[in-house]
């Protein structure tokens, strides 16, 4: 036996082994998830009642009949993982268990990839561009090695250029792909953060500014559940040029590191965890700048993780560190309350008040 694997009884080996491969093949639960979108089974699940059986599957998505054993087995590792249900026939009431087919029901999860509500927003983001999202991560080990760069980002060893916007400025296609991404996903979580306590944060306001607020999804949603909030939309040239506009916000292109437009309130959403904290910092000074004063009713509210906060479920923790090795790609941070709280005083800001309302993410406000 080889070094470190001597002092280790036979549960240690077999459980720290299965440890070690599920890591290895977790690879694999995203590639089967992509193509379950690719191939709408969601959709064909719910076109089905839904709950269907493989063979019906393969008959709604049009999938040639060889593949039937295939699609049996990629359903069956998405229903191990929590994706779909899966309930045995001979334990759905048929009692000849020889012949007995699987049925496999849409979950919570799946619901989210059916394709025709809004909520669709996930599978919008699981298939643009696979090459630039998550490819580079094979370069990870280089990157760590790397001694020649000071600075560069992974993002800038996989793309040459440090950051998606840059490489957005050249390339079109990748553009609008961004920003559709980023408008599906918003959709969704604007749908969650404007109910409740959520909603309070904006009731009452008389103007926003949204920072970086792409295709001006998340001020729309604000807009309509609040109409008497003017709601303004700064975001780079190349993302206010194509963003749909319906006439009930006001787009501005700029750059949030030189000006904001004013407003009582600025919204920061998935923007702040893209930087560093220096850069932060200079985006938030700008920001205390454009809004009113504490008393007139000024804040900054950021939608982004807060690493530890929200419910203790595994999927919510891992998901909050994943994106943090995520955004380390463009020299960014998921920040845990600390870490937020150094930034925003930094900044010049007095207070602050997280709100853990948003399963991985949190709504934050903070006070001038
Ligand atoms: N707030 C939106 C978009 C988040 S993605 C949403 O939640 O859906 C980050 C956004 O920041 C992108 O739209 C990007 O174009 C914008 N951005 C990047 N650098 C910027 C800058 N210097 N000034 C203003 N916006 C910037």
């Amino acid at each position: 036996m080889s070094q470190g694997q001597d002092e280790l009884n036979t549960e240690d080996l077999l459980h720290g082994s299965a440890q070690v491969l599920h890591h290895f093949m977790s690879s694999l639960k995203s590639q089967a998830l992509r193509c379950a979108c690719g191939l709408a089974i969601p959709a064909a699940l719910h076109r089905l009642g839904g709950a269907a059986t493989a063979a019906a599957l393969l008959d709604e998505t049009g999938l040639h009949p060889s593949r039937l054993p295939y699609l049996r087995r990629l359903m069956r590792a998405l229903a191990v993982s929590g994706i779909f249900v899966a309930v045995s026939g001979a334990t759905a009431g048929n009692d000849d268990a020889g012949s007995a087919e699987t049925v496999y029901s849409l979950t919570p999860a799946s619901r989210l990839l059916v394709g025709d509500r809004p909520s669709s927003a996930m599978s919008a983001m699981l298939n643009p561009r696979p090459e630039a999202g998550f490819a580079m991560f094979f370069k990870l080990e280089e990157w760590f090695r790397d001694k020649s760069g000071a600075g560069g980002t992974l993002f800038k060893m996989a793309h040459g250029v440090t950051s998606p916007w840059e490489l957005a400025r050249e390339d079109g296609a990748y553009n609008t792909v961004l920003n559709k991404a980023s408008a599906a996903d918003t959709t969704l979580v604007m749908d969650v953060a404007l109910r409740g306590r959520g909603g309070d944060v904006f009731r009452g306001l008389t103007s926003l500014v949204d920072v970086g607020g792409g295709y001006g999804t998340a001020a729309v949603a604000i807009a309509r559940a609040f109409p008497h909030v003017k709601c303004t939309v700064m975001d780079l040239q190349q993302v206010i040029s194509e963003a749909p506009d319906d006439g009930s916000v006001q787009f501005v292109a700029g750059d949030a590191f030189e000006s904001v437009p004013p407003a009582q309130a600025a919204l920061l959403k998935n923007v702040l965890d893209c930087w560093s904290d220096e850069d932060c910092v200079k985006m938030l000074r700008q920001c205390k700048k454009a809004i009113a004063t504490r008393d007139a009713g000024g804040k900054v509210v950021i939608i982004n993780v807060v690493v530890g906060q929200g419910a203790n479920d595994v999927a919510i923790r891992e998901t909050q560190v994943l994106y943090d090795m995520y955004v380390m790609s463009v020299d960014g941070i998921e920040r845990d309350e600390h870490e937020w709280r150094k930034i925003f005083l930094e900044a010049g800001f007095s207070d602050y008040r997280i709100m853990p309302i948003l399963g991985y993410q949190s709504i934050i406000e903070v006070f001038p």
